[in-house]
């Protein structure tokens, strides 16, 4: 090879490593390593980004700019693939129902509308039912019936925590007489096979080991009793039961 075409080569890729050592945040390139973002993909952000960003809300990676409305943190990345517009969720919950449906039957015809909201909002409408913790979904039975989601998950997890939320309204029209660890067993069932339908196995796995007792063991005897009766006498015997040991 000549020693020009040599050093143009040379400047081409040393160009090329430099272009990939700038942190995307603020371009500098102090120590630059990639984080990978919600998007699947390795985004390089150098050492002072690392340690002096906030947090993104959503995935916990530095995000730079500034809060979203209701005081979050949240990265560009999440922003992009997050679910905070009205319209996709409106298509999402479409898609749900019409699972819900096809699993479920006739009671599953006539859920509550959903509603989008923030975190602010979503803390005030907790405050109305007297419970104080941090959800990212909840149903709300009466006054007026409605399942409100929180803004900015991603739209697997927004169909999955809607699968579960929409069950609750199913169970207080089919079988309202249950208690806690088969309602919420149930709900996590629906969602446990929501998941699967979308062929995310990984994160219906990590229901079945959810820590509190009627929601991953409850799931576990559950998939287990669907498992041996068959999906139709399954569903016929959780509307009659009173608690997982009736199904
Ligand atoms: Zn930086
Ligand atoms: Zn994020
Ligand atoms: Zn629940």
């Amino acid at each position: 090879m000549n020693r020009p075409l040599f050093l143009l080569l040379l400047l081409f890729v040393s160009t090329l490593a430099l272009a990939q050592a700038a942190c995307e945040f603020c371009k500098g390139g102090l120590e630059v390593t990639t984080i990978r973002y919600r998007d699947g993909q390795p985004h390089p952000v150098c050492s002072k980004c690392r340690t002096t960003l906030p947090a993104c809300a959503l995935c916990d990676n530095p995000s730079p700019g500034k809060a979203y409305r209701d005081g979050r943190h949240i990265c560009p990345v999440c922003r992009k693939v997050g679910m905070f517009d009205k319209g996709r969720v409106a298509a999402l919950a479409t898609q749900v129902v019409a699972f819900m449906q096809q699993q479920l039957g006739p009671e599953a015809k006539s859920l509550p509308p959903i509603q989008l909201v923030d975190l602010d909002e979503m803390q005030t409408k907790f405050n109305e039912s007297g419970r104080s913790v941090d959800v990212v979904a909840f149903y709300r039975p009466y006054n007026p019936e409605m399942v409100y989601l929180l803004s900015g998950e991603t739209e697997i997890e927004s169909g999955s925590h809607l699968a579960h939320e929409l069950t609750h309204a199913y169970e207080s029209r089919a079988c309202p007489q249950q208690d806690r660890a088969l309602t919420e067993g149930f709900a996590c069932w629906v969602q446990y096979h929501y998941l699967l339908s979308k062929g995310a196995t990984a994160e219906a796995e990590r229901i079945t080991r959810h820590q509190d007792p009627d929601y991953g063991p409850s799931l576990v005897k559950l998939l287990k009793r669907s498992q041996s009766l068959g999906r139709d006498k399954f569903l016929q015997a959780v509307k009659k039961a009173r608690k997982v040991e009736d199904v």
